[in-house]
């Protein structure tokens, strides 16, 4: 197993694990995953496919795990959740012993008819799928209970917001607690993902400064609230020529342009927050990086990166990139 990367003794970083939209293989890159580092403690959020080699390639180790969060329930967002608990258990891969608790939406009441259930049943679901495995390890390797490891919740609405989020997701609103320890604060917003209802941005606040990360949206309002006066923005980015040009269903060129953002959209909401930097992550489509980050500095004058996997953000001081 590789050696963890040395972590500063202090300090806040962000590491863009994995930057692909999917569910689709269009380049070598993982899917979707963000890591927040504080004081060498770290937080996820989401678990795009390849999250669990990125991780391990960045120095993280599930033993210093302290919380996780999910955007949405879109399977390029956690479809490598079971790997990655499953491949960080336990002392011998230096994983979790402790309690992890993932937060992710709750299931939508009003949401598509089949649809069964948010983020307490998916996690519950994926330790049952992988019961066989996890008891003969707890009985033949003494590791302890993995399913008393890993806890699930489903993130409340604010009072007052699940009345009126139905026909409109993205009612306007302020951001609110959802996890707070001695290191960080967390807060969400909804955010414009339809037709997936709740869909979460995150910001992540501790004493060295903060990042937002959109999740998967259009261009909205609440993204802007969220993102203000914070150090570091991590935004979706969309390509709609992109899918234009592969003559895609009119469903799907609709969802794309509906449900995500355009690199100048990217920008407008870059300049409205007063983010200092703007981070491209979860790449839907491909463009050069030249391309995606002219879209953006056509409505934005501030630093523009389009994050590669394992590209490292400094929050503390002046953000750096650092090289993998
Ligand atoms: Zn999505």
């Amino acid at each position: 197993m590789n050696k963890p990367l040395p972590e500063p003794a202090a300090g806040m970083s962000v590491i863009t694990l994995g930057t692909a939209a999917g569910p689709a293989i269009r380049g070598p890159h993982p899917g979707m995953a963000t890591a927040v580092v504080v004081d060498g403690s770290f937080y996820l959020v989401d678990f795009g496919l390849g999250i669990t080699r990125a991780a391990n390639s960045a120095g993280l180790r599930g033993e210093n795990l302290r919380a996780c969060f999910i955007t949405h329930l879109h399977s390029d967002h956690v479809a490598e959740l079971p790997g990655y608990f499953l491949w960080n258990w336990g002392r011998p891969v230096s994983g979790i012993t402790t309690p992890v608790t993932v937060f992710g939406p709750g299931t939508d009441p009003q949401g598509i008819p089949g649809e069964n259930g948010g983020t307490g049943a998916m996690v519950e679901h994926v330790l049952e799928a992988y019961s066989y495995d996890i008891n003969i390890r707890v009985h033949d390797e003494g590791r302890p209970d993995l399913r008393q490891l890993v806890l699930a919740a489903d993130i409340e609405l604010p009072a007052g917001v699940a009345d009126t989020a139905h026909g409109n997701h993205t009612p306007a609103m302020e951001p609110f607690l959802v996890y707070e320890d001695e290191l960080v604060r967390v807060s969400a917003i909804l955010v414009e993902h339809p037709p997936v209802f709740p869909a979460f941005a995150f910001r992540i606040e501790s004493r060295y400064g903060s990042v937002v990360i959109s999740g998967d949206t259009t261009e909205c309002a609440n993204m802007v609230t969220l993102a203000t006066g914070a150090d570091l923005l991590i935004h979706e980015a969309v390509n709609l020529d992109y899918f234009a040009a592969l003559d895609m269903a009119p469903e799907f060129l609709n969802h794309q342009r509906i449900s995500h953002t355009t690199a100048p959209g990217v920008g407008r909401v870059a300049a409205q927050a007063g983010v200092p930097h703007v981070v491209l992550s979860h790449l839907a489509g491909l463009a050069s990086d030249d391309e995606w980050s002219a879209g953006v500095r056509t409505e934005f004058g501030g630093r523009i990166t389009v994050a590669a996997p394992g590209n490292r953000f400094e929050i503390a001081g002046v953000p750096v990139l650092a090289a993998r």
